[in-house]
């Protein structure tokens, strides 16, 4: 049997990565082509180190089920002034769409830049997307084609984080990455505190305790019950997967090793 030694990541990447414009401009249009521009740039240079890359693709610029219609970045108490509203089934319906949309931008910015990309989806859609199963997504991964993993689990109450953590059990992979705008994980937010200390290491029960919003608390739990490890960094530096590899620089490593 030949042994899988290459590197294998499962980057998850939300959808507000690919729309950093304010909230009145994500309903003209979802996507912002410098976002999209940058997201594929990153995707390629991770590709770059000799890496297999599969990318859960979130939704949330699009739509998110559990802030529907009008609500996207507004508190839920002030999300609709009408008495009718989206069922959640029916706005979860519409994320995981949102999320095949998101693969489809991406996918056409990284080919038209000359690299392969491969989009999978829990929910196929002929002519557009093939199904996801593991086998096609071992195959593009070993053809190191970047895969594109969209439409969530293809159930509704799930995110994209309880995604990225079953892709990553099925795809047996070494890392899962966690893209963010700071390098690691804080006790507060560092933005806003110039004292916050960064963890270098955490423990999957100190970061579900302490409720830190680095994913939703399902897919932690899930992965500390299979012994995962999740990398939180940076993905606005220039490769942000350069100091996981070479294991210099700041970024945060959660796992159950880790107390
Ligand atoms: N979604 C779902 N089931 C899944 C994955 C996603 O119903 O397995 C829906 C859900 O409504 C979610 C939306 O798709 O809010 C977009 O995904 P997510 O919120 O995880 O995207 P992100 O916040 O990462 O952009």
């Amino acid at each position: 049997m030949v042994q899988q030694t290459t590197t294998r990541i499962l980057l998850k990447i939300s959808g507000e990565a690919l729309n950093e414009n304010e909230a009145s401009a994500v309903a003209e249009n979802s996507f912002d082509i410098d976002a999209l521009n940058r997201t594929a740039d990153k995707l390629i240079a991770i590709q770059s180190l000799g890496i297999q890359l599969a990318v859960v693709c979130g939704g949330g610029n699009i739509m998110r089920g559990s802030r529907p219609l009008g609500a996207q970045n507004q508190p839920a108490e002030s999300a609709s002034n009408s008495d009718v509203s989206l069922h959640r089934a029916d706005a979860d319906r519409i994320g995981m769409l949102s999320t095949i949309m998101n693969a489809l931008a991406l996918q056409s910015i990284i080919i038209a830049k000359g690299h392969a990309a491969k989009i999978l989806s829990a929910i196929p859609v002929e002519g557009l997307v093939e199904g996801f199963n593991r086998y096609r997504a071992n195959s593009a991964l070993k053809e190191n084609k970047i895969l594109l993993l969209s439409g969530g689990l293809g159930q509704p109450y799930f995110t994209t984080d309880s995604t990225t953590v079953i892709r990553a059990l099925e795809l047996k992979c070494d890392y899962i990455v966690k893209a963010t705008k700071v390098d690691g994980v804080y006790d507060c937010d560092p933005e806003k505190n110039p004292d916050a200390q960064h963890y270098a290491k955490l423990s999957f029960q100190t970061a579900i305790d302490k409720k830190l919003k680095i994913m939703d608390q399902t897919a932690f739990i899930l992965a500390q019950e299979h012994d995962l490890k999740i990398a939180v960094l940076n993905f606005n530096a220039e490769n942000p997967l350069k100091n996981l590899l070479n294991q210099t620089g700041k970024f945060t490593i959660i796992s159950n090793e880790n107390h």
